[in-house]
Order: structure tokens, then C-alpha cells, then sequence
């Protein structure tokens, strides 16, 4: 604690980024990178950026990168924010759709699961929102049913993070429902999609036409393979789109530079691409999947790009550390109910077998 932070910062409980490792030996499935580099056509786009140019801002809109996004989802350009990451558009969800106690009126708290995204709760502090966590059921599964109550707000991911699980849209759409407007439960529900690309039958952003409460938020970090670029984007209903444009510039207007919304842009013009890496990283994940199950090991149905994963036999941190000494780095959460459960990222095939048959040699207690 400094004596020069205010009373906000103190209060402050930041975000603990999966680490960054520089070396080359090391598999690095510890933050949900895609394991197949970028549509060359990104690369392409960003070089021809790369000018004279960068003297000049970006356009604050994004106004190209809206204009592709638009169209690849059948909805208006004002009705898609772009941001600096995923983490920015949330962060500004959070802030715009979200209430902080204001005195003499109730304020209710915004829902969402107890094993979810850890950055959900740093948001809360950070804007001062009271939350409930909602405990997953026993095996993970998400019960659709226990946020239909009066809420501030409710954060669902599909599929959830770390576990991987998802549930159907038909869900979704009746808990939207549920927050409807016009409804005394009226509240905004934000689905974050950033792992909506490695499931099946998944992305509800078709239902922002029938629901104005439903605004949801999408990243290029995963399935684009450019979490390096840092650029997410939101969508929604027109007024949902103006609240995150009035926090974003009361906060700072170019949040998304020149080469970042050039080789975003490219990035969603390029979705077939996107789709046969993604197959790639799909089809890996199912076998490692099984393979894992056969050795014995817990494995949580995942439609994401990552397993969470348990060994029978010894705790989570004791297979952490085994794989850690065997050069792979995976994510452990220590967390209430989820302490012996490893969450790792999908690699290319090669990286994954020396994940299995690291696997095998522990469960073989050698
Ligand atoms: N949402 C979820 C569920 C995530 O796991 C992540 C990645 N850590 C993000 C959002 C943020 O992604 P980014 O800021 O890279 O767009």
C-alpha cells in the first residue's frame, strides 16, 4: 500500500495475467493462444498500414473494421463497438450497463458464475458493482435457471472459462427473455463469446435483432490467432453501442490504433482461413480429449480451444508442477473447487502429444 493511492486503488484486487514466458523450449498453453499464426492476409494489411500514416490518429469509430464486422454478422455498423482487446470492451460494459450504489434506491447485483472468468470480479471492484457469484453445479454445467432473479445485470461466457462447458442458445434466449425490457427484471445480458468459434451451434448474436438486453462481446485473440493485436468488439443494440462509445471517450477515443483495425479488418474478411485453423484446433482437442480419458484423467467436455483437466490420483498443483519440468506451461487456478484441476490451452498436434505422453508418465508414477 502506497501512501499516494487513493482510496480506489487501495480497494483494487488487479488481474493476474497468465505468464508470458520468453523461452523458446518451453510449449506455452497457459493462455488460450491460438497455436496457428495469422491469416497472411492480416500480415499483409498491417505491412501496407505500416507508413507514413502513423503520424496521423486512427478513426476513433473504427469505421472500416465495423463496416467488415457488420457485415459478417447481418447487423448495422451502430450496432458493433471495436475495442483494445475483449478485456477493454468488458471493462467498458461493465462500467456503462451496470449500477454502483447510488444512495436511497437499491442497487441489485449483477450475476454470474462462481468458476468463470477471473477478470469478471476485478471489473466489479474496479467500478464498484455488487455481484453474486452463482455456483455451477457439481460438474460444471451452468443451471440457466438460477439467473432468472432480479439482477443488476448478468455476464454468462459461452462457453464458460476455465471450464470449457457451454450451453445451448435456447438458454440464452429464454433467460433474455427473462431480463426483457419492459419486464420489472429488466437487465442487461452480456455473453462473452471470446470461445464461441471452437463450439457447435453456439453464437447467439443473431438474437440482438428480437432482444435490446443482449449485447455480446467477441475477440480476436483466440480464434483469430491475434491475441498480439489486441482488439475485441462488442455487439448489440444501437443504445448499448452508444453507452460503450460514451465511456470509451470519456476515458480516451483511439483506443484502437491504425494497425490494429487494418489487420483486424483483414482478419474478419478472412473467415475461411479462420475456419480450417479452427477445425485444425478443434479436431486436436477432441483427440487429446479421449486420449486423456483413456490415461485415467478427468476431462470436463470442452467446446473451447482449452481442456480442464484432473488427475485422479494427485493434486492439481503436483501435476502443474510436473509438466512445468517438463517444459509445458499450462494454467492453475488456486481456487476454491477447482484447485486440482489444470486448464490447458490446445497446441498443434506435435505440442499435445508431448502433452499425453507427459500425462501418461505421471499417471505411471514414474
Ligand atoms: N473473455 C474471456 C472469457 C477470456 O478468457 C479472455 C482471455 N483472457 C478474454 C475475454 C479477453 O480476451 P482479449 O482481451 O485478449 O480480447
Amino acid at each position: 500500500m502506497s501512501l499516494y493511492w487513493n482510496h480506489r486503488v487501495k480497494r483494487l484486487a488487479p488481474y493476474i495475467p497468465g505468464e508470458q514466458i520468453r523461452d523458446q523450449r518451453v510449449i506455452k498453453l497457459n493462455t488460450n493462444e491460438n497455436p496457428y499464426p495469422p491469416s497472411p492476409k492480416v500480415i499483409e494489411a498491417i505491412q501496407k498500414a505500416l507508413g507514413d500514416d502513423l503520424r496521423l490518429y486512427p478513426d476513433p469509430a473504427c469505421t472500416e473494421l465495423r463496416t467488415v464486422i457488420a457485415q459478417r454478422y447481418g447487423v448495422m455498423p451502430e450496432q458493433v463497438f471495436a475495442g483494445n482487446g475483449s478485456d477493454e470492451v468488458l471493462a467498458f460494459a461493465f462500467a456503462a450497463f451496470f449500477e454502483s450504489p447510488v444512495k436511497n434506491r437499491q442497487t441489485l447485483p449483477i450475476l454470474f458464475p462462481d468458476i468463470t472468468y477471473s477478470f469478471y470480479p476485478v471489473y466489479t471492484r474496479l467500478w464498484d458493482i455488487p455481484f453474486t457469484p452463482v455456483p455451477l453445479a457439481a460438474d460444471f454445467s451452468l443451471v440457466i435457471e438460477d439467473y432468472k432473479q432480479a439482477a443488476g445485470g448478468v455476464v454468462i461466457p459461452n462457453p464458460n472459462a476455465p471450464t470449457g462447458q457451454a450451453i445451448p442458445c435456447s438458454d440464452l434466449r429464454s433467460l433474455l427473455a427473462f431480463h426483457e425490457k419492459n419486464r420489472e427484471t429488466a437487465a442487461v445480458v452480456l455473453v462473452d463469446e471470446a470461445y464461441t468459434a471452437f463450439g457447435r451451434d453456439l453464437e447467439v448474436t443473431p438474437l440482438v435483432h428480437e432482444y435490446s438486453n443482449l449485447l455480446t462481446v467477441h475477440t480476436l485473440s483466440k480464434a483469430a490467432s491475434l491475441a498480439g493485436l489486441r482488439v475485441g468488439f462488442a455487439i448489440g443494440n444501437q443504445e448499448l453501442i452508444e453507452g460503450l462509445g460514451r465511456v470509451r471517450d470519456s476515458f480516451n477515443s483511439y483506443t484502437v490504433d491504425r494497425l490494429a483495425q487494418a489487420g483486424a479488418r483483414a482478419a474478419i474478411l478472412d473467415a475461411s482461413y479462420y475456419e480450417a485453423v479452427n477445425r485444425k484446433v478443434i479436431a486436436t482437442r477432441n483427440r487429446v480429449s479421449a486420449a486423456l480419458k483413456a490415461l485415467g484423467y478427468e476431462v470436463i467436455p470442452s467446446q473451447a480451444n482449452f481442456i480442464f483437466i484432473r488427475s485422479l490420483q494427485k493434486n492439481g498443483m503436483q501435476l502443474y508442477t510436473f509438466l512445468r519440468e517438463q517444459d509445458i506451461l499450462v494454467r492453475h487456478f488456486n481456487q476454491l473447487r477447482i484447485a486440482d484441476f489444470l486448464r490447458v490451452s490446445i497446441g498443434t498436434d506435435e505440442q499435445m502429444d508431448r502433452v499425453l505422453a507427459a500425462c501418461e508418465t505421471f499417471s505411471n508414477g514414474t
